[in-house]
């Protein structure tokens, strides 16, 4: 089998650069021990974009990351572009970016690390063991509906899904909990809305492809409940867009801190993985920013993109050794840290970790 991959690095603005080069230590590590090549292709994104080429997103970003087979992206953004059109904001990019890719998928796991529990505003028996994985539709559904008008009187949005965009992002979920549990629990508002019962109606259709897993519905609002009161309940919930962007920062709060948690956004083609957090201006250049958020992004995108299943372990096994033997960035001193570590450091210690298990 061909293990040559071609990775797409988008460092960005802010902290970008500074956790992009953990993950790629890391990556690399795993590389030169498992077996597989590595061949990068940095592009510009965001504010860095826009001060050497003067757009957000270069016409060689858009053609470049087609050609890789996965993408690893930090963040953009900052107040030196704060004050810049909208269209020529770094966040304009992203989303371009994002747009170009056909990214319709976007997986947020929220995983509470055993020693991390006292992280979060949970209590620690609520939360302790929660492995949650949401996917949301991204590209469809109320935010992108026709038609939709802002009036003098009146306002409205249409929430719309076809057949064609509930089936493939169900067949997501569907693979994904293959992967881990085999549970999903679609999330939509059937009681009420026809477009929720037409999903309801497709997610179940698609299921019979996947007899293993076992499917269940809930309605959003007591999702929004059963995630405060009983997370562990989840494996993977599948959900559209609107409801899937509530969900998915809910349950990120889980978690407790926000340098932990990793994402995909995936779908046609080449997915795009990043952590969750934006480019943290207020700390860049401090050598001081957690990288774990994105060193988890590569464990995802080897799992999911390169099918390099046994590799993502070593990650995920890696980071929860880090955290057990106490080694933190500065977010996380507060809880039972035994060494205060630096964004390279941690690097170091995740890169040493995964070549020894
Ligand atoms: P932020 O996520 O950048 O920061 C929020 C807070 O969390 C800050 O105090 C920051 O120091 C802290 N933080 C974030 N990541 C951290 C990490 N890895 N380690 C330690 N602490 C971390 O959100 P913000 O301050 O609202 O936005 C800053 C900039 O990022 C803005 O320009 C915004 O538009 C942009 N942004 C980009 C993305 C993206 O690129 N995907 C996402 C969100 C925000």
């Amino acid at each position: 089998m061909d293990r040559n991959y071609k990775i797409g690095i988008i460092k960005g603005d802010g902290i970008g650069p500074e956790i992009v080069n953990e993950g790629m230590k890391v990556l690399d590590a795993l590389s030169a021990n498992m077996g597989f090549n590595i061949e990068y292709h940095e592009m510009l994104l965001g504010g860095l974009a826009i001060d050497e080429t003067g757009v957000p997103l270069p016409n060689e970003t858009i053609q470049g990351v087609k050609k890789c087979d996965a993408v690893l992206f930090g963040a953009i953004g900052g107040p030196k572009w704060d004050n810049l059109e909208r269209h020529l904001r770094p966040e304009s990019g992203l989303l371009g970016l994002r747009k170009e890719m056909g990214t319709f998928a976007n997986l947020r796991p929220a995983i509470v690390y055993d020693e991390l529990v006292n992280a979060s505003t949970l209590k620690a028996n609520v939360i302790k063991g929660v492995d949650i994985m949401v996917v949301r539709e991204l590209t469809g559904g109320i935010y992108f509906g026709q038609p939709r008008e802002l009036l003098e009187d009146k306002a409205y949005n249409t929430m719309i899904y076809t057949k064609e965009e509930v089936s493939r992002i169900a067949k997501i979920a569907f693979e994904i909990a293959l992967k881990r549990d085999k549970r999903v629990c679609s999330v939509d508002k059937a009681n009420v809305l026809e477009v929720s019962q037409f999903w309801r109606e497709t997610v179940i259709e698609i299921a019979q492809d996947y007899p293993e897993v076992e499917l269940t519905h809930m309605y959003v609002d007591n999702a929004a409940m059963q995630l405060i009161r009983e997370p562990k309940q989840f494996d993977v919930i599948l959900t559209g867009n609107i409801f899937g962007d509530i969900l998915s920062d809910a349950a990120s709060m889980l978690s407790g801190s926000i340098g932990l948690l990793p994402s995909a956004s995936t779908g046609k083609g080449v997915g795009l993985y990043e952590p969750i957090h934006g480019s943290a201006p207020d700390i860049a250049g401090q050598g001081i920013a957690n990288p774990l958020a994105t060193i988890s992004s590569v464990s995802m995108m080897l799992k999911y993109a390169l099918n390099e299943e046994e590799a993502s372990v070593k990650i995920d096994n890696a980071i929860k050794k880090a955290l057990a033997n106490g080694y933190r960035t500065g977010d996380l001193s507060a809880y039972d840290a035994k060494e205060i570590c630096s964004t390279s450091e941690i690097g170091d210690i995740i890169a040493n970790y995964v070549c020894k298990s």
